[in-house]
């Protein structure tokens, strides 16, 4: 029998809370006869390495990953440690040591969740969005001098290159491909922006060429954010740079009902490296330690894990543990507007895997 190796590593917060879960449920999953085991290690990177070793993650950390099937995340945040230190010194390190640089961040209703736009259907928002990973807007580019003079200056550049729009690209296109819609918005803003922005429109029109099945079309993302609540159901699948999918996804998860729900995978296409998979929601420290959170976007993530493994079966089987767990209000997390503890929802999907 097949046994996958799973790196776990819970970061900050409730990401200590929701990646146990995650791992529970996909062992209910192997035990009720998926055909498959797997084995995890954990990892406790994030804030508390941070206080004991002067670094979120030791140096040779992707080394010890590198072997792995794929990687579960929970979350890099802690409010005594400078954000953009928690997010470089860890899970922006495995994503670019990885070169993951397709994110993909799937937005649906699941039953019985109250989402807040009040005129669309489930059936009217169901998007994917593609995030280019790598470079971009997030490439790490810029400086800072003079501090505290009147001359002071600090620039991010946002760095594009062609090689990192085309593969991007590409994996929208084919993405946007094996959806049932095969539709694929590009989103840009290439009116102000119109250097890199410029060729990230050309470049989808020469990708678009080899996809002659795709229908697409080009959107601002400021109008893109208009469309996304005014129109849901004429976007499938979108394709933006870091920091507008960013944004977007924010945006999308908020429309489907919850942050807690929402995950995403950090992925290499390639297969070269392990690819991660992680809830969209941050480490919450309001809410820690107190067995509220949500396990929903983990589990999901979960969902997109054993696609990636190529278990479509049983990414199936627990998409529909989850969907008939949300559809129960009395199920629901604080987030949701009920009063559902994580162990709760997690017992429950669990039940659901095993009497099917
Ligand atoms: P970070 O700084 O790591 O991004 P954060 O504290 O900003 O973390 P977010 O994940 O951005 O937290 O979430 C914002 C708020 O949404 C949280 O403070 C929390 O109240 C709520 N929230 C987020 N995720 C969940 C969840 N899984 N379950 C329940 N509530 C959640
Ligand atoms: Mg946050």
């Amino acid at each position: 029998m097949k046994t996958y190796r799973i790196a776990c590593i819970p970061g900050d917060g409730i990401g200590k809370e929701v990646i146990p879960a995650g791992q529970e449920v996909l062992q209910a999953l192997a035990a009720a006869g998926a055909g498959f085991g797997f084995a995890f290690t954990s990892f406790g990177w994030g804030g508390d390495w941070y206080r004991a070793h002067g670094q979120m993650m030791p140096d040779d950390g992707l080394e010890a990953l590198r072997g792995m099937d794929a990687i579960l995340f929970g979350s890099a945040g802690d409010p005594q440690i400078p954000d953009h230190v928690t997010l470089w010194g860890l899970r922006l390190k495995i994503c670019q040591g990885f070169d993951q640089y397709a994110n993909v961040r799937p937005t649906r209703i699941l039953p019985g969740i109250d989402a807040p736009l009040k005129r669309c259907t489930p059936r009217d928002l169901d998007w994917v969005i593609v995030r280019e990973n790598s470079e971009g807007e997030y490439a790490g580019v810029g400086g800072r001098a003079h501090q505290g003079h009147p001359i002071e200056v600090a620039t991010d550049v946002s760095m594009m290159t062609r090689a990192g729009v085309e593969r991007i690209m590409r994996f929208a296109f084919r993405l946007a491909q094996s959806r049932p819609r095969k539709l694929l918005t590009v989103v840009t803003k290439s009116n102000a922006q119109r250097h890199a922005m410029v060729m990230w429109d050309q470049i989808a029109a020469e990708v678009a060429r080899e996809f002659p099945d795709v229908r697409w079309d080009k959107e601002l993302v400021d109008a893109c954010t208009a469309r996304m609540v005014n129109r849901p159901a004429s976007l499938d699948t979108l394709v933006a740079t870091n920091l507008h999918a960013d944004i977007l996804s924010d945006l999308a998860a908020a429309l489907a009902g919850s942050l807690g729900i929402a995950p995403t995978g950090n992925i290499d296409p390639e297969r070269r490296y392990p690819s991660m998979f992680e809830p969209i929601h941050g480490s919450a420290f309001d809410i820690m330690g107190q067995g509220l959170a949500n396990p929903i976007g983990t589990f999901w993530s979960c969902v997109m894990l054993l696609e990636h493994l190529g278990e479509h079966e049983a990414a199936a089987r627990l998409m529909q543990a989850i969907e008939s767990v949300t559809a129960d209000p009395a199920l629901h997390t604080g987030d949701l507007g009920g009063k559902a503890r994580t162990a709760d929802v997690t017992s429950a999907v669990c039940h659901r895997l095993k009497n099917r």
